[in-house]
């Protein structure tokens, strides 16, 4: 199969204008006609499901949260990029789109990436309509700060709360659409299944987390807006129930997984402080707009940092990068905090830490300041290690935070199965191998708002509006395989727990393929992986039923997928004979230790189509007509 990503022809700034024109349309009274199933409720999911159901389509819509307002969105804290250059600092959507292509090293596609920035505007405008309370200046205009890899102010802000207040924006306009009966809800119902009829994404089998009850729903399309798969490491910033099961289950029926070794591992994270831990909280990264990153210069220096002169600390990334400072990208970031930690310089107890330090911008700017623009991420910094960082320096240090691998999609957000379709953290789509701070929400957003319910409209005018019965054979099977791998688990009743094999995995990935790989390392985590797997489905230790609540039974299915899916990250990684991004293979380094990219040969998206044992490479050729690919600096 050829990949075709459908960009429209013509110039840069005019393809999605010119798209959509020449995109059918289907009118109003036909919209109801269509039933569309949209599988996940974070904004990626909640602005389509409202979107689409404010056109007129039907929708059926699934989270497995209790309540579609709970989605995995609501821990964003910092922010949401916009070119609209409130602040008058020389921003442009040809700038946003700049930034956000160099930030993923050239490793996105041009056409979606400028699509993107252009929507940029708009997404603030609909937010704003809703009544989202963005942060305001004294004079009432939208305040903004600067995320890594800027060196603009464009990040919109609703204190360290933005994902939750876009969500509450998203899901009132869902909620809308709930009691207009445009939208039926789902919650609290797990997706395990895609079913495909003709070639085409007919429906999904779905289990109900509270009785175990098996059933199928069928649609003429289908929207995976399932999140990223960050937990597959064990300890992440993500939500605890994040997984990559629907989107693996797709990729199993025929939809392509794209560089799925693409990890953003974020650097302001709380270090990790115990063995039983099991979960990392992020610190956002709007914190590095006023905190200074440093440790000391001395190996094993043991001081408070109280005690620690000014001449003998390293403020180690404004050393190296003078022109961004501490707002360097993440992955060139979490690179150096891991070096001078590596180098012996890493400060707490376990050596795994670097300070983030904000007495230079409290003498500045007073307290008073720097409370109110961050206040709720000192508190909960307070109430998770009891330190106080208005009077000593936070401890921070990277954790794994966000997936830019995913499902395939083409420009229409359409995966490699017709009437398949991938939004959000799911998709691969336009960060590249590094996400810049505050893009992740701003692609949720305009794809669920803007992109998918105009590229959707084409897709089914082609399609007639049979619906299909769940009776169908396919589903009928579909649920017999879900059943047959329910008891399979079930049956486990060996010694050890699900979490204990989930943290071996998250070990061997964070050793191996994590913020450094080398050739040797993969390969050895393959082998450990396979090990582990076999272990897995031998002894693994099941308790309970499945026709009751049983979250060891949802956490061993996500396990089970985890641990095909890893191996697929693996092969990802190891083939990859360059560095860019987040893909830091040390191998491939420039004599400076930055990453070397090698264009001739990788500038590719790596797209994998499932067969069983061993996936098979598919490559989309990135043409860069706009920008030429530059050696990435941030000096
Ligand atoms: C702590 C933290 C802070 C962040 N801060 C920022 C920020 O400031 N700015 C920024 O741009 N980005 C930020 N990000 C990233 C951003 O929040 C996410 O990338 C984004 O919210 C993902 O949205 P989504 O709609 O794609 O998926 P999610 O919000 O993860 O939603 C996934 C949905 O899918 C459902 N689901 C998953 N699997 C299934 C299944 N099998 N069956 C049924 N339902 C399923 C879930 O129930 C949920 O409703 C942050 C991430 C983290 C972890």
């Amino acid at each position: 199969m050829k990949l075709d990503a459908k960009i429209p022809n013509g110039p840069l700034s005019e393809k999605w204008t010119k798209h959509q024109f020449e995109l059918k349309l289907i009118n109003p009274a036909n919209k109801r006609k269509y039933d569309i199933i949209v599988v996940g409720t974070g904004l990626a999911g909640a602005s389509a499901a409202a979107t689409l159901a404010e056109l007129g389509y039907n929708i059926k819509a699934f989270c497995f949260q209790d309540s579609a307002r709970r989605a995995h969105s609501v821990a964003a804290q910092g922010g949401i990029n916009a070119a609209k250059n409130y602040q008058n600092d020389g921003d442009s959507v040809y700038r946003l789109f700049y930034d956000t292509l160099k930030g993923g090293d050239f490793r996105a596609r041009e056409a979606d990436v400028y699509r993107l920035a252009e929507l940029s505007n708009n997404i603030i405008d609909q937010c704003v309509a809703q009544g989202v309370p963005f942060a305001r200046e004294y004079g009432g205009l939208l305040d903004n700060h600067s995320f890594g890899g800027a060196q603009v102010s464009r990040t919109f802000y609703a204190k360290g709360q933005t994902g939750q207040q876009l969500l509450i924006g998203a899901y009132s306009a869902l909620s809308r659409q709930i009691a207009n009966g445009k939208v039926k809800m789902y919650p609290r119902t797990e997706m395990l299944d895609l079913v495909t009829i003709d070639g085409k994404a007919r429906g999904i089998v779905v289990r109900n987390l509270v009785t175990g009850k098996i059933e199928s729903h069928s649609a003429h399309a289908v929207l995976l807006c399932t999140g990223g798969y960050g937990n597959i490491y064990f300890l992440s910033t993500n939500c605890m129930g994040a997984n990559v099961s629907a989107t693996w289950q797709a990729h199993k029926k025929g939809a392509f997984f794209a560089n799925p070794s693409f990890v953003q591992i974020h650097p302001t994270c709380l270090p990790l402080h115990e063995r039983h831990q099991s979960k990392l909280t992020l610190m956002s990264e709007s914190l590095r707009n006023d905190g200074r990153v440093w440790v000391p210069k001395k190996m094993g220096d043991k001081r408070h940092p109280h005690e620690i002169p000014e001449a003998e600390r390293d403020y180690f990334l404004e050393r190296k990068y003078p022109a961004f400072g501490n707002l360097v990208p993440r992955d060139v970031a979490s690179r150096n905090a891991k070096q001078v930690c590596d180098e012996g310089r890493g400060v707490g107890v376990t050596g795994l830490a670097v300070y983030l330090d904000f007495k230079e911008a409290i003498e500045r700017r007073g307290e008073e300041a720097i409370r109110t623009k961050y206040g709720n991420l000192f508190q909960i910094y307070e109430k998770i290690t009891n330190e106080n960082a208005y009077h000593e320096p936070m401890k921070i240090y990277p954790a794994v935070h966000y997936t830019m691998g995913g499902l395939w999609v083409d420009y229409n957000l359409m995966t490699t199965i017709p009437g398949l379709y991938s939004l959000g953290e799911a998709n691969f789509s336009e960060h590249g191998a590094n996400r810049l701070g505050a893009s992740a929400l701003m692609q949720t957003l305009a794809e669920g708002y803007f992109v998918v319910p105009r590229t959707i409209a084409a897709y089914l005018a082609s399609m007639p509006y049979d619906k299909v019965p769940t009776d169908h054979p396919a589903f009928k099977e579909a649920e017999q395989d879900v059943k047959k791998l329910i008891n399979r688990i079930l049956a486990l009743k060996g010694d050890k727990t699900v979490d204990e094999y989930h943290k071996e995995l998250g070990l061997i990935l964070w050793n191996y393929c994590g913020m450094s790989r080398n050739a040797a390392g993969l390969k050895q985590a393959k082998e450990e992986i396979k090990k582990l797997q076999g272990a897995f489905w031998e002894n693994l230790k099941m308790v309970g039923t499945n026709d009751e609540l049983n979250q060891t039974l949802e956490k061993a299915i996500r396990v089970a997928d985890f641990l095909e899916m890893s191996q697929l990250m693996v092969d990802d990684a190891l083939h990859r004979n360059e560095s860019c991004g987040c893909h830091f293979r040390e191998e491939y380094q420039t004599e400076e230790g930055e990453a070397q990219r090698d264009d001739e040969n990788f500038a590719y998206v790596a797209a994998w189509e499932y067969k069983g044992k061993g996936a098979v490479l598919h490559k989309e050729n990135l043409v860069f007509d706009e920008l030429k690919p530059t050696q990435r600096s941030y000096k």
